[in-house]
């Protein structure tokens, strides 16, 4: 197997940075009392776990109470739907919003509830993959209970108009979640400002590790308790809580948080400068709108070709891009979210997702632009 030298696949996870392991570490070693014991080693796990929820809890704009720790952004999305769904319900209401082009974390829970009766209406997501407000407006009736929109998309990075979904769900008593997790490092998110009552959050999309995340939830009573067991987390999400990673998910969302403009002041020129060099290849097309998308992400359907032969064809060269999102690579499925921008199956399956880190270089982008069209062009070739 070569080696990957060139990591362009950070919208499926990123590397732990320094800081996150450094932060990590004390509660991996020494520290590892249970926060739920009552002698001082188990005393100093509560105040770590403590510290981090407040950290987390400012850095949203929310009260520390509000925040449960949980193993990652799926755990996260599951339970703020069949939460929220079931607090609808109490109040009678069945009717759900979301969008065509959710993570499948979100898509499979609401598949559960409308076979238990839900109806939910997926808003269209438009060529340029963004939800319109207008429509989400003509969507919502008395009987909606629950809407929940991603605020950035994993495949193609385009930003969604959460404030303002969020504002009318306010005015109107419907409980808003959003899916953050690619969103939260990449663009300002304060669930005070933007009116979000849930909203998930993932460590390892951030430079933190695998298996930790959280959901933030504006009215916690409100919240059914979805792992049962000890007393932890308010009786919500019990076990034994991951000192170790939240501590370093607190780290990882302060570093993100204030680096969003340095960060994106070093990616913009970047995606601009990708787009405009792969744009040249000869049927070429940019997916998502070429605005309204994160700094860190770049999508093309490439006329012609397999997206998943150009990846292997990549890996030989030691550089990691996708197709697609991860969690369906590996099946011969096209892109739900392509599709939903009405891309046909062919297109949708030619399609490659270029996404960047801060710790993304100048020199990275350049080869790749450097060996794409070659690649591009032996798989052409091949197929004839
Ligand atoms: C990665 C991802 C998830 C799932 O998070 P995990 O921590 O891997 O479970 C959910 N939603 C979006 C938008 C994602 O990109």
């Amino acid at each position: 197997m070569s080696e990957t030298r060139i990591y362009l696949d950070n919208a499926a996870t990123t590397a732990i940075s320094d800081n996150v392991l450094e932060a990590m570490m004390p509660w991996l070693k020494e520290g590892y009392g249970n926060a739920s014991s009552v002698y001082s080693l188990g005393r100093k796990s509560a105040i770590a776990l403590n510290k981090a929820r407040a950290q987390c809890a400012e850095i949203l704009g929310c009260d520390s109470r509000d925040i449960f720790f949980t193993s990652g952004g799926t755990e996260s999305d599951n339970h703020a739907v069949f939460s929220a769904a079931e607090a609808a319900l109490a109040k009678g209401k069945r009717h759900i919003i979301t969008s065509a082009f959710e993570h499948h974390a979100i898509l499979e829970p609401l598949k559960v509830l409308k076979k238990q009766g839900f109806s939910v209406t997926y808003l269209p997501v438009h060529e340029n993959g963004v939800v319109r407000v207008s429509d989400f407006e003509a969507a919502a009736t008395d009987d909606t209970g629950f809407v929940t929109v991603m605020a950035a998309n994993n495949e193609i990075g385009t930003v969604q108009p959460i404030a303002e979904i969020g504002g009318i769900c306010r005015e109107r008593g419907i409980t808003f979640h959003t899916d953050a997790v690619q969103a939260f490092g990449n663009i300002p998110i304060n669930v005070r400002e933007q009116n979000v009552d849930m909203l998930s959050l993932s460590g390892h999309k951030i430079h933190a590790m695998k298996g930790v995340g959280l959901l933030y939830v504006r009215e916690p009573a409100s919240l059914r308790p979805f792992i049962r067991g000890g007393a932890q987390q308010s009786g919500k999400r019990a076990g034994t809580e991951n000192i170790a990673g939240i501590a370093g998910l607190a780290e990882a969302m302060r570093a993100a948080a204030e680096n969003i403009s340095e960060k994106n002041g070093k990616l913009l020129p970047m995606r601009e400068k990708l787009i405009a060099e792969l744009s040249k290849i000869s049927g070429a097309r940019l997916n998502g709108d070429r605005e309204k998308r994160l700094a860190s992400n770049v999508n093309f359907s490439f006329c012609g070709i397999e997206g998943e032969a150009l990846i292997l064809r990549l890996d030989l060269l030691g550089i990691a891009v996708s197709s697609g999102s991860a969690c369906t690579s590996g099946s011969l499925d096209p892109s739900h979210v392509l599709t939903a921008l009405g891309l046909t199956k062919d297109e949708a399956r030619s399609s490659v997702r270029i996404t960047m880190s801060d710790l993304t270089t100048e020199a990275e982008i350049d080869e790749l632009i450097r060996v794409l069209p070659g690649e591009i062009e032996k798989l052409r070739a091949l197929i004839g």
